[in-house]
């Protein structure tokens, strides 16, 4: 290397949210480095719904979400289990696009490698800051702002924050792909309840579905893993897709992926600003995290000025990211004031079409507002409540007045998103 390379900003990471914001900031006339070392991680099993509001996104930055190398979807149906019909929750204001998660990427990495005013460093890694930009493997850069989008183990958030404590482990998502297998409604995104946690289908290209199964930490060992998927997923989801799943375990094929939960309330410091995964992330049902990217991505390339970016995106993150902990948590624990909540949830689903498309509003990023997350609170814990109130055993409405009170304070509070340590009975050990 000879001399010290200058440019105005540094993009770390060529995921969703780097080539977006590399892309809005050489759109308004920043000269970008992008570092990416591993360019085909795109390859790997990750986000592949992508909500209207998302597409919409993608769409501004030149990136058509079309078929048939996106499959349009006009929202989920969830099927309760038990018998109870399913409810459809469409979106009110466009359509969401899926695809295997290298279809979002490539076209922004090429959009990229064409972009006048970005140079995109394959094979570079980010390795540290400096007092006026950062380090990489091939010597110091010069930057008035340094982007990390490297992603949930960001090396560039460690590097702002090294005493920040590592995400919390929520669970697991096992995918597999189901090739040539009909959905019970096509053109949504299916959720099956009933099993250990939620299963998710949807169709990723014209021949090929993704079954997503939420399996919890204390999964079985490696050599029961496959009949437990077996035997605790297919009874609750439809024939044809429990048949698919049955020949696929057979196979092989199955992939892993680890989840947990950062809150987003971390966009950086200085002179850097943290977007996507790097900045927080949560549960992959909530299908939130490409989407967030790609509006961090966009609102810091609009702003350019970090502290406004992070302003910005600390206020209208706050609504998504506890709508997605308190969907994940009303869909997957089994305390009574979780089923109160979820029966009572359903039931405002099924009576009222307003309240599914505020819902859906809130899941897709489309309303941020606080005060509209408010009423649906309040209207599902009201009905919880109610229920709760009607049974005759006083004991019972009591414990799970309690335990609404702990999850309505749970879900405003600073923990929200982290699994609450189960508040059973304590057991007294006592030596004779
Ligand atoms: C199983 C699974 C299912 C999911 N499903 C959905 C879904 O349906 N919808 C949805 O919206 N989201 C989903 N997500 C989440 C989604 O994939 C992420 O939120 C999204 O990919 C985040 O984009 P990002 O650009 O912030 O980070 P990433 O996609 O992680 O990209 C980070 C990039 O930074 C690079 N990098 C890492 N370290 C360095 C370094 N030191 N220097 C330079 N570069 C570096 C990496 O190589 C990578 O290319 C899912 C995630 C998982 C795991």
């Amino acid at each position: 290397m000879t001399g010290v390379e200058g440019v105005d900003a540094v993009v770390v990471g060529a995921g969703p949210a780097g080539c977006a914001a590399a892309l809005g900031l050489a759109r308004g006339g920043a000269r970008v480095l992008v570092l990416e070392p591993h360019p085909d991680r795109s390859t790997r099993f990750a986000g592949e719904w992508l909500h209207p509001t998302g597409a919409a996104v993608l769409a501004r930055l030149g990136v058509a979400v079309r078929p048939p190398d996106f499959i349009r979807n006009r929202g989920f149906v969830l099927h309760p289990g038990g018998g109870e019909p399913p409810i459809q929750l469409p979106y009110t204001w466009g359509e969401a696009a899926a695809a295997p998660h290298h279809a979002f990427v490539r076209p922004l990495q090429d959009a990229l490698a064409a972009q006048t005013g970005v140079r995109f460093a394959t094979g570079r890694r980010f390795r540290g800051l400096t007092a006026g930009g950062c380090l990489t493997d091939e010597g110091p850069v010069t930057a008035g702002l340094v982007v990390g989008a490297d992603g949930r183990s960001s090396a560039v958030r460690r590097a702002v924050r090294p005493d920040a404590p590592p995400g919390v482990a929520l669970s697991y998502t096992v995918g597999v792909t189901l090739p040539h297998v009909p959905l019970p409604a096509e053109g949504f995104g299916h959720v099956f309840l009933g099993g250990p946690g939620p299963a998710l289908a949807y169709r990723i290209t014209p021949d090929l579905v993704r079954l997503t199964m939420d399996v919890p930490l204390t999964r079985p060992g490696p050599q029961q893993v496959l009949g437990y998927l077996e035997g605790s997923f297919t009874p609750h989801l439809s024939r044809e897709l429990a048949d698919a799943l049955r020949a696929r375990l057979r196979r092989g094929g199955v992939q892993w992926a680890a989840n947990s939960f950062r809150r987003r309330a971390d966009f950086g410091a200085g002179s850097v600003a943290l977007v996507g995964d790097a900045a927080g992330h949560g549960h992959p049902l909530a299908a939130q995290g490409i989407s967030c990217a790609l509006l961090d991505a966009e609102c810091l390339a609009a702003h350019a000025c970090p502290d406004t970016y992070r302003r910005l995106r600390m206020a209208s993150s706050r609504v998504p990211e506890r709508v997605a902990a308190a969907i994940h948590r009303v869909l997957t624990a089994e305390d009574r004031a979780t089923a109160a909540l979820r029966q009572s949830l359903f039931a405002l689903w099924r009576a009222a079409p307003r309240e599914r498309a505020r819902a859906m509003g809130l899941l897709g990023l489309q309303d941020d507002r606080r005060t509209d997350f408010g009423r649906s609170v309040a209207g599902i814990a009201a009905g919880a409540l109610t229920c709760a109130t009607r049974s005759p055993d006083l004991l019972d409405a009591a414990l799970t007045v309690g335990g609404l009170v702990r999850w309505l304070g749970w879900l405003g509070g600073p923990h929200v998103g982290v699994p609450p340590r189960p508040s059973g009975r304590r057991v007294a050990l006592m030596w004779p």
